[in-house]
């Protein structure tokens, strides 16, 4: 800068070159790593270990295979063991089975239709979607269905099932498959059924959505949906606008379908076993952040801050890194608001990338290279929603390189886009970057309050190393946040009910009401529902998403062993028991309730055995 003060020699010139001037900014050099792909084969990555797991007999492997990635997300959110298979045998050994993705004519023999009966007919018990074929018509209950994407409502019905245990609310007992706003929506098969089979759910046509039979000593139950609709297709926002509400309210669409297979387990299992979603035995966390996109964002930080630590809470901050000058806003990501940064991670808060320069046409940038550095990326806004010069990788790439460069100890690994705008390319961009973490979706829009595995491209196929933490409650929709808290509140509780999280966004342009606000709302916080900042959250959801668990049997009838691995270091995992316990050892702590455990601090690539003495 020196440099061109003295070439030019004018104070006037110097000014104008100085805001062209890239500022000196230090950077932490990001390395550009290589996608990394699961197992392709789901045999070998849910492979089966021990008798409590539900069996997931895989019907549709090739030749266009239908892969049961929508399940494996459901199911792990849900904390249930299972396994996945092609041999019917070794499914049927087990208690309960689930037949992925469909049954047509050409799924089963009718050999395999009639040990399929006599499995349930002596007790076992089976969940299925999407059944064509006639063989099975009388185990699955059903005289005929048809098929229509023309279904926009379902209800669940008024009789109580055990399934059904979970969907108290209104919002849950009666969700939207689709905006009517689209001639056709998602495919649905609408079932008539037979005489003594029971309609748990219904479309808007009076045909069944949900059917149970019992038969013998079991019982099955028949959806006439697929969870890739219901469930995938909401996470990674594909769907056909199903959402009632786009931010600060309860939608719990895709939640309902979790929450089902969660009693069903819980149901028919026996001494079942369930990886609780919240750590230390707790009921549900608020999770806590900040949108920093604002030069006078900064200083109002430290009040938050201050507020989270006497109410025994911490909170993570998304900084946008704005180091250009652009038709939004003047350059501000330099000093002295990096050493309000440098003063939050210091006491305590945590920080996330809110990218660079906050773009409303985010969604449409191209990837880019992936060698986007900060000596050589210049991006621009140009007006509402168009950019000059931007790239999804410079906007994740190059702010991470200057949050990891100013801020000492500093590794970024949350994101959360500007406006919450997400492309396609975002999941890769980030894991090829080096983040764990995305936070840039409604939990109304993806119609789910748990965190989840975000698709790679958004797909269908195959999951990214990315977590998504979707938001549940922001502060600038009318009325503000301030006048909004007993209306958060609720939908903290109704997640809360469901062992779901909530994730609040406030932006600290300013901490005169907004803190005010957050205080009241963490004072009147149940002391059950754990507060804390997105990333340990983040961290915790990450380790057990990937956890390792097998729950034996000893040749003591009242004892088993729990054996936990972890590949990362993680506090708090808590498992739920059926039966009730009398004692465990392993530095394992039980609950009051003598159902509740939760397992000591593991250290990274360690494994811990548990045993477990049950009261009877
Ligand atoms: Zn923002």
């Amino acid at each position: 800068m020196l440099l061109v003060f003295a070439l030019c020699g004018s104070a006037a010139v110097w000014q104008v070159m100085a805001a062209e001037t890239t500022p000196a900014l230090r950077t932490k050099e990001v390395p550009l790593l290589e996608i990394v792909h699961p197992h392709a084969d789901p045999f070998q990555q849910f492979p089966e270990s021990f008798p409590l797991q539900v069996a997931v007999f895989w019907t549709n492997p090739g030749p266009s295979p239908e892969n049961p990635l929508p399940l494996v997300h459901s199911l792990k959110e849900m904390g249930i063991p299972f396994f996945i298979t092609r041999d019917l045998s070794q499914a049927l050994r087990h208690h309960l089975v689930i037949l992925y993705p469909s049954v047509d004519s050409h799924t089963f023999t009718q050999f395999q239709a009639d040990q399929l009966t006599t499995f349930v007919r002596q007790g076992g018990f089976i969940f299925a979607q999407n059944v064509f074929w006639g063989g099975l018509q009388n185990l699955f209950g059903f005289r005929s269905f048809a098929p229509s994407r023309k279904r926009y409502h379902l209800a669940f019905s008024a009789t109580k099932d055990p399934v059904t245990k979970y969907l108290n609310r209104p919002e849950e007992r009666e969700t939207q498959l689709g905006s009517d706003h689209f001639p056709e929506i998602i495919w649905s098969n609408g079932y008539v059924p037979r005489a003594g089979s029971e309609v748990v759910a219904q479309f808007d046509d009076g045909s069944a959505a949900l059917l149970t039979n019992s038969v013998g000593k079991g019982k099955v139950y028949l959806l006439g949906l697929s969870l890739l609709d219901v469930v995938l297709r909401n996470q990674n926002n594909r769907d056909y606008e199903a959402q009632r509400h786009y931010v600060n309210s309860f939608e719990p669409g895709a939640d309902v379908w979790l929450l089902i297979l969660r009693a069903w387990y819980e149901s028919y299992g026996t001494d079942w076993v369930r990886l609780a979603t919240i750590p230390g035995g707790k009921r549900s966390a608020l999770l806590l952040s900040h949108d920093v996109d604002w030069e006078n964002s900064f200083a109002p930080g430290l009040d938050f801050a201050r507020v989270e630590k006497a109410n025994q809470a911490s909170s993570t901050f998304f900084v946008q890194t704005k180091y250009v000058d652009d038709a939004n806003s003047k350059a501000y990501f330099f000093a002295p608001k990096l050493d309000i940064l440098r003063r939050l991670k210091a006491g305590g808060s945590t920080v996330g990338s809110h990218s660079i320069i906050h773009s409303r046409g985010f969604n449409k940038f191209e990837l880019g290279s992936g060698h986007e550095t900060y000596s050589s990326y210049q991006p621009r806004g140009l007006g509402f929603d168009t950019a000059s010069g931007a790239t999804v990788f410079g906007e994740v790439r190059v702010s991470k390189e200057l949050l990891d460069g100013e801020i000492p100890g500093q590794d970024t690994t949350f994101f959360r886009a500007g406006h919450l705008r997400v492309p396609v390319s975002l999941p890769e961009a980030l894991e090829r970057s080096g983040y764990h973490f995305d936070s840039s979706f409604t939990a109304d829009d993806v119609l789910s309050n748990f965190p989840f595995a975000l698709p790679r491209d958004l797909g269908f196929e195959e999951d990214s190393e990315i977590y998504e933490f979707p938001v549940t409650i922001e502060d600038e929709e009318s009325p503000g946040f301030a006048q909004r808290v007993p209306q958060a509140l609720q939908v903290i509780l109704a997640n809360a009910e469901n062992g779901a999280v909530s994730v609040v966004l406030i932006h600290s342009n300013e901490s005169v009401l907004k803190a005010a606000a957050e205080q009241d709302l963490l004072r009147q916080l149940p002391s059950d529902i754990v507060k804390t900042d997105m990333l340990t959250f983040a961290r915790f959801w990450r380790a057990r998403d990937r956890l390792q668990w097998s729950l034996t049997a000893t040749s003591v009838p009242t004892e088993a062993v729990l054996q936990v691995k972890s590949d990362e270091p993680v506090v708090g995992l808590t498992f739920e028991f059926q039966r009730a316990i009398a004692t465990v050892t392993g530095g394992a702590t039980m609950f009051p309730d003598n159902r509740h455990v939760v397992l000591p601090e593991l250290a990274p690539g360690h494994s811990v055995s548990i045993h477990i003495d049950y009261l009877h």
